[in-house]
């Protein structure tokens, strides 16, 4: 295995990444190139290949290629690995990605949806390494509302590998805004960091900055309709945390992206609003949020500890065969544990 080394590919709407890596050296080297979108999906393929090509040349200490991942905006119909109507890639509807690389690179991929494979990242080098859970829900808070399912270490994403997109539970009825998604008062409209900036224009009004980090800024020297608009945030997460908790019942729930940074100022209301909505989280909630390790049969909500590079890493996970996190003894302890 140390021998070995795999690519990933983080394919966004603006960027194309490419990384080699290897298991415990974590990046061997990084590509980036503009995402051609306007020359077309084949030429995107032919930059991918072309951009893997040239990290094939470089001996890397005479390690081999053991696999191909790639993180690709969804929805993305799995296994087929089929694009669906992404409104990040345009003219890409029907297209089949996963066919339409392999056949260009001449060998299998693994392949799965952006935010999904960030989460993997999430729960085998970040949080979820740091508290040695094998589950956990990810929602990735940037310009929109990313979500990923890990459960026993393996991406959950239902029957077509479309669903797990917690970015788009509904959490306002009441003329809940349009979302790319075609539907109306799903969460990415109400907790991304675009959300956060329309909601302070409407409280600010001519006094709104221009951005979600100038609105973090203002809110953290105690500017109340800045902290307002971050308390509405909260309100949003909390009810959609809530409904994944009451559904779901994993131990660990982790926000990232952008918006993530402020976690101190949509903190205060997201817990208050979760204690009052979710009997789960009441029946669950640990002493401490932020312990050094978790406590059994509680639900935790924290910050993400890998940073942008968490959809690339995931990528080149997804190539990467899956290491025991836990030692042999802890297993049949921890199988025990769980039939009680
Ligand atoms: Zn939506």
């Amino acid at each position: 295995l140390s021998d070995n080394y795999v690519i990933g590919i983080d394919l966004g709407g603006t960027n194309l990444r490419v990384a080699a890596y290897a298991d415990g050296l974590e990046f061997l080297e990084v590509i980036q190139l503009p995402t051609r979108l306007s020359e077309g999906r084949d030429q995107v393929v032919r930059d991918i290949r072309d951009a893997i090509s040239s990290l094939q040349n470089r001996n890397f200490s005479g390690r081999t290629l053991a696999g191909v991942g790639v993180g690709a905006p969804g929805p993305l119909e799995l296994p087929e690995g089929i694009v669906r109507n992404p409104p990040n890639l345009t003219g890409w509807d029907g297209f089949n990605l996963r066919a339409a690389i392999e056949s260009a690179l001449g060998r299998a991929i693994e392949l799965d949806n952006d935010a999904n494979v960030a989460a993997l990242a999430e729960q085998r080098l970040g949080v979820g390494r740091k508290y040695e859970a094998d589950s956990l829900c990810m929602l990735t808070l940037g310009t929109g509302v990313g979500s990923g399912f890990i459960v026993d270490g393996k991406i959950q994403s239902g029957s077509t590998g479309m669903g797990g997109e917690a970015g788009h539970l509904v959490v306002e009825t009441n003329d809940g805004l349009p979302c790319g998604c075609g539907g109306f008062g799903c969460l990415e409209q109400y907790a991304s960091a675009t959300a956060l900036l329309r909601m302070a224009k409407k409280i600010m009004g001519t006094r709104a900055p221009n951005s979600a980090s100038e609105v973090a800024a203002l809110a953290a020297d105690g500017d109340s309709l800045a902290v307002a608009a971050f308390e509405a945030v909260g309100n949003y997460l909390a009810i959609g945390l809530t409904d994944l908790i009451n559904s779901f019942n994993l131990p660990l729930y982790v926000l990232g992206g952008g918006l993530s940074q402020s976690w101190h100022l949509f903190e205060p209301t997201m817990f208050a609003e979760l204690r009052r909505r979710s009997y789960l989280y009441r029946l669950t909630e640990p002493k401490n949020r932020y312990p050094d390790r978790l406590e059994r049969h509680k639900t935790y909500i924290v910050p993400a500890e890998l940073g942008s590079n968490s959809g690339l890493l995931g990528a080149c996970l997804l190539a990467t065969p899956r290491q025991t996190m836990k030692t042999a003894e802890s297993e049949p302890q921890l199988a025990t544990a769980g039939r009680t």
